[in-house]
């Protein structure tokens, strides 16, 4: 049986994944040519980076003088993604996580810089801090993981980074500061000046996909990073070791939409760009999944013929391989509270 363990999901798997999902073949057109990720603009002065084999969806947002960066894929993309963020907005300023997952922190070491400040969930941030060799692997798996045919530029990044090896630390990871969030802890702060001439909120609202969901809000342009609290066409990876809960999942999703107005644009964790309606339908998909996990435990079935179930609202999504541990997870939720 394939079943992914944290440590794969660290390491390599979401990329292995994604590779076998429905959904690769929806990349965006290149902004321009010549760069590894495939960015497109999003609003004026802020790119997104969609693509199934390369980690967590990344945004780019141009301040006055430099520029933010939200979520930085896997270790090995690191470099290249730090290189291309100041190709589109100048320098990079500061690095947000949406959550601590390794497909959207593992790049984070080459951002460790003290010219950059670095944010994320105070959970966030311990988790990396115990990652350490989870990054490691990523690192050591980088060459596989980045594709045959590489770029020139991209392998000379990639060979530096592995030369520092021996020299990495968990520090090299881990976000400098904790991201400000409200004083209770959960909602949204109110619009931070992060960068100069570039306005965000944040927001957490307890537990959902992990422990340590951070949504980021653009405010001028009326984007939103739902990190992985939204999977759009794709299961939802459900990470019983972080804390995930689907009804929490389902809350934070639905404090998120009522922030959203017709046209917010709505940047998911992995999968493309929509607006409120691709955060409707994950609040849809894990409604139906409780709803149908609690009719089949009613009706007397176990967890092992329940996680070998589909029902119409899985069919024709993409990261297949993780439907039965949604499943599983559910079963788990529910029957330590009915
Ligand atoms: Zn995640």
């Amino acid at each position: 049986m394939l079943t992914p363990t944290r440590r794969d999901f660290l390491g390599l798997s979401l990329a292995a994944l994604a590779s076998l999902s429905g959904f690769a073949r929806a990349a965006p057109a290149r902004l321009r040519a010549g760069t590894y990720f495939p960015w497109s603009t999003l609003a004026d002065n802020v790119w997104v980076t969609v693509s199934p084999t390369q980690g967590g969806n990344v945004i780019v947002a141009k301040a006055r003088d430099g520029c933010l960066v939200i979520d930085s894929k896997f270790a090995g993309m690191g470099p290249t993604l730090r290189r291309e963020a100041a190709d589109l907005a100048g320098p990079v300023r500061a690095l947000l996580n949406t959550h601590h997952h390794g497909d959207h922190t593992g790049g984070n070491v080459a951002f460790a810089d003290p010219n950059i400040d670095t944010l994320a969930h105070p959970k966030a941030r311990a988790r990396i801090r115990e990652a350490h060799q989870q990054y490691l692997a990523q690192l050591r798996g980088a060459m596989r993981q980045l594709g045959p045919d590489l770029d020139p530029a991209v392998q000379a990044e990639l060979d530096a980074l592995l030369l520092r090896e021996d020299r990495l630390t968990p520090q090299d990871w881990t976000p400098r500061k904790d991201a400000p969030l409200p004083d209770s802890g959960r909602g949204e702060t109110d619009d931070l000046e992060l960068l100069p001439g570039l306005n965000i909120r944040l927001g957490h609202y307890g537990p959902g996909h992990t422990d340590n969901d951070m949504t980021v809000w653009l405010c001028e342009a009326d984007i939103v990073h739902t990190g992985d609290l939204c999977f759009h066409n794709l299961h939802p990876f459900f990470d019983a070791s972080a804390g995930v809960t689907a009804r929490g999942w389902i809350t934070s999703l639905k404090a998120v939409l009522q922030r959203c107005t017709r046209d917010t644009k709505v940047v998911p964790g992995h999968g493309p760009v929509g607006d409120r309606a691709i955060i409707e339908k994950q609040i849809a998909y894990l409604e139906a999944l409780i709803e149908a996990v609690a009719k089949e435990i009613r009706s007397g079935k176990t967890k092992e013929d329940i996680s070998a179930m589909s029902w119409p609202f899985m069919e024709g999504l993409g990261f297949e391989q993780v439907r039965s541990r949604a499943i599983n997870a559910v079963y788990d939720e529910l029957a330590g509270s009915p």
